[in-house]
């Protein structure tokens, strides 16, 4: 039988990576995004996939798409939106927004799918943020949504665990997608550079690798944890990129 993996955020940056890398590892891949166009866009010249256009934070498309699917072995939360905005400026609906889609969207697909996992004992990877881990200016929703992921890989690792399901969360630091780049300022940039001991952004393909990896059976004993590919950003205290000079 071929192991199917299911991305959602599929269409683009850092899940459209991941869908290649499994792609190349030899599994059938759904592609889940709730952009239709630029999912058939995405998946046109890509063969070995299925797309199912959903919103993962509305309950009923994700319940109707998990009946309509018959296996999974690998479930790749990835699908994400960012605001950045100080608290005083951000309204109940902003914040509401962020976390259906980065929150509930993980609760709904990862309980939508827990009956397919358990049949194939499948793997779980969250795709949290480096915010997750560490709290930044303007990062009230974001941060506090991508916190809430790395608990709930916890969560679902503990209970989940009983079924030989793992669960991990993957913790990017900054990559150079759409959703980074429409709330990175040039001096955001800037200053992620002088913090990152690498000095750069990741490549889409550099989180990708982990994600695979994790779903991977070369992973069968890790579960419930937090992998920062960040480029060293969460073990340095502050950059003192004068100090490197
Ligand atoms: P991206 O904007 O390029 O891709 C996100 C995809 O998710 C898009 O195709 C979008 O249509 C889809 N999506 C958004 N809301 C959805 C919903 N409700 N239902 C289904 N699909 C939805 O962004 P990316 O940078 O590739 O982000 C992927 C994940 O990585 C996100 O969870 C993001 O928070 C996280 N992340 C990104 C960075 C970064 O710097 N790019 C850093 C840390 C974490």
């Amino acid at each position: 039988m071929t192991r199917t993996a299911l991305v959602t955020g599929a269409a683009r940056g850092i899940g459209l990576a991941t869908v290649k890398l499994f792609l190349r590892d030899g599994l059938h891949v759904i592609m889940v995004d709730n952009d239709e166009d630029a999912l058939s866009q995405a998946a046109a010249d890509l063969e070995n996939v299925t797309t199912l256009p959903c919103d993962v934070s509305d309950a009923e498309a994700v319940a109707t798409l998990a009946a309509g699917v018959d296996r999974v072995d690998a479930l790749v939360n990835n699908a994400g939106l960012a605001d950045f905005g100080p608290i005083e400026e951000t309204t109940f609906d902003r914040w509401r927004r962020v976390m259906a889609t980065n929150l509930d969207g993980v609760f709904l697909m990862t309980q939508a799918f827990t009956p397919h996992l358990k049949d194939t004992k499948g793997a779980i990877v969250n795709i949290a943020s480096i915010s997750a881990l560490r709290a930044s200016t303007l990062r009230v929703a974001y941060g506090t949504s991508k916190a809430g992921v790395a608990h709930l890989t916890q969560q679902q690792a503990v209970e989940l665990g009983e079924y030989g399901i793992r669960a991990n969360c993957v913790c990017p630091g900054p990559v150079r997608t759409k959703l980074a780049m429409a709330v990175h300022t040039q001096d955001i940039i800037d200053a992620y550079h002088d913090a990152i001991p690498l000095n750069r952004y990741g490549q889409e393909v550099e989180i990708a690798e982990a994600i695979v990896w994790l779903c991977s059976s070369k992973a069968s004993f890790v579960t419930g944890q937090r992998l920062a590919v960040d480029g060293g950003f969460e073990s340095t205290g502050i950059g003192l990129p004068s100090l490197r000079a």
